[in-house]
């Protein structure tokens, strides 16, 4: 018998890739949108349709792309984020994998128009299911618009599987929140049929809480600021009495980059201990700055896991943090809230 085994064609390549980075809508809008933070943006308008099941497109002002690297964006591991292995230990931008466009063309009808502010003319690439079906020369704005059209039309397996608008649309927002709160610099807006849904100016870490949570978030802010010789703390949490009986305000960044950490989560949890009553969760909009060396984000393609040199010493600083923080407010344990 002849040898067996065949290296996969790029679109099936991809297509596996995208099974990893694309569960929902909502993964399309992380992508895209922490790829116009990464592109240098100061304006970013994300668009949807059907919570996304039918069009996600997100217009950046960022830095644009050259027609050559326009068609490059699409290709599996092509990035202008890291050259060397090393260079994961170094990290300032959100991606570096090279995955997303490749997979989300794989699996999607995708439409680019892209342009640097030195060229007059801009890019438009139209792509489906990894097939370039055109590529033009167009007038476009500075910045990159990149529209994500009938997502898994080709995979009808994963489209059924989608939920409800209603449901699609909440994992958007929580995605679109995530993004906004890790960068109260960047002026963000999000559309869904045609209304908007938030207007975010540029502003303050205080301000963009409230602008997306309610003016009666401000009173509740309690500050915590640590600075310490392996780590800065920075951000709120909620004063006890406002706590929740969901856990949908609790936002953990590490490096701009909210990440799930059940284990740091608790230490933040433990810093409210006797605070709360039965059922209660705190909240909190807390980001940690760490040595981008102490950190691998490289775990998982949807990268909100992170593995620390020393979780220990995190938790520990974390939770005395916040614990010294809410003692600044005077607040302490009392047994009866109600009394
Ligand atoms: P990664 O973000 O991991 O590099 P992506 O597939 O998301 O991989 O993007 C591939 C490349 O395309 C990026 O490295 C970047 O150079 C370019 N790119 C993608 N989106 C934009 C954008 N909105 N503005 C400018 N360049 C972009
Ligand atoms: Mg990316």
């Amino acid at each position: 018998m002849s040898d067996i085994i065949q290296l996969l064609p790029d679109h099936v390549a991809n297509q596996i890739a995208a099974g990893e980075v694309v569960q929902r809508p909502a993964s399309v809008v992380k992508e895209l949108l922490e790829n116009a933070i990464d592109a240098g943006a100061s304006d970013i308008k994300l668009i949807l349709k059907e919570a996304g099941k039918t069009l996600v497109q997100v217009i950046d002002n960022g830095m644009g792309m050259s027609t050559t690297d326009a068609r490059l964006s699409f290709e599996r591991h092509a990035t202008s984020k890291i050259r060397t292995a090393e260079d994961l230990f170094q990290l300032s931008t959100k991606g570096f994998r090279g995955e997303a466009l490749a997979s989300i063309a794989a699996i999607a009808h995708v439409e680019l128009k892209t342009k640097r502010d030195e060229d007059e003319l801009g890019t438009q690439i139209v792509i489906e299911g990894s097939a370039v079906k055109s590529q033009e020369v167009v007038v476009t704005p500075k910045g990159t618009s990149v529209a994500v059209k009938n997502l898994f039309f080709n995979i009808p397996a994963r489209r059924n599987f989608l939920k409800s608008n209603t449901v699609e649309l909440r994992h958007v927002t929580d995605e679109f929140h995530r993004v906004a709160l890790a960068h109260p610099n960047i002026g963000f807006s999000m559309f869904h049929n045609g209304s908007e849904l938030f207007s975010l100016n540029q502003s303050n870490y205080r301000q963009r809480v409230v602008n997306i949570f309610g003016s009666k978030t401000n009173e509740k802010l309690v500050p915590v600021e640590e600075t310490t010789e392996v780590l800065k703390v920075s951000g709120f949490v909620g004063k006890p009495e406002f706590s929740k009986k969901t856990k949908s305000e609790q936002f953990f960044f590490v490096n701009n980059r909210f990440v799930k950490s059940p284990y740091l989560n608790h230490a933040i949890n433990a810093a409210f201990e006797g605070l709360l009553k039965d059922g209660y969760h705190p909240s909190y909009f807390l980001n940690l700055s760490v040595n981008p060396q102490t950190i691998d984000i490289n775990i998982h393609p949807t990268k909100t896991e992170i593995k620390f040199d020393d979780e220990h010493t995190l938790y520990a600083i974390l939770r005395s943090s916040v614990k010294h923080s809410l003692g600044q407010f005077n607040i302490a344990p009392v047994l009866d809230f109600d009394s």
